[in-house]
């Protein structure tokens, strides 16, 4: 299901101490859509849900962030948007996500974004339909979100760990 085992994806996270790294679960479900169709692996703890991890393939290495959300979501009946897929959602269906920017727990820093509550934004995009006749057709829709996904998700990650680099 995941083209790493977990001791790849527990290496690859740059923003956490290793007693943290040591209880990274892999989710207890496959993840949905499969490897080709990705642009990120994302998921929540199974076992700390407030937890959630994001990776990417960046310059042939596996990258990665760990978030934590304190709210399940946001102030309920306002219009929002995960800042990676860009797809509107119900406002459930997406949480202010925290990464530390500091190995060390007692540092307080950190970079937030709105992100969706499964980190699922590869799942929304592939699903991705025309909704009028002037929209492109769904598989020119769904290569556009995919690339932007993939910077989005990239850059994100790439900051946070740079971020963590200088306060380290
Ligand atoms: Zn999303």
């Amino acid at each position: 299901m995941l083209p790493y085992p977990l001791s790849t994806f527990r290496a690859a996270l740059g923003n956490v101490d290793d007693a943290t790294r040591r209880t990274v679960r892999l989710p207890r479900h496959p993840l949905k859509p499969s490897s080709q169709l990705r642009d990120y692996y994302g998921w929540r703890d199974p076992s700390a849900p407030q937890r959630g991890y994001l990776f990417t393939e960046q310059t042939g290495a596996l990258t990665g962030i760990m978030l934590t959300t304190t709210r399940t979501h946001t102030a309920a009946g306002r219009a929002v948007m995960c800042e990676f897929c860009r797809i509107p959602r119900r406002f459930e269906q997406v949480a202010l996500f925290t990464a530390s920017t500091a190995t060390h727990q007692r540092s307080q820093s950190g970079l937030g974004t709105y992100l969706c509550v499964d980190l699922d934004c590869n799942a929304r995009v592939n699903a991705l339909q025309p909704l009028t006749p002037l929209d492109p057709p769904a598989e020119a829709l769904v290569t556009e979100h995919r690339a932007a996904l993939a910077r989005r998700s990239a850059a994100f990650i790439t900051s946070v760990l740079r971020q963590a680099r200088r306060t380290a």
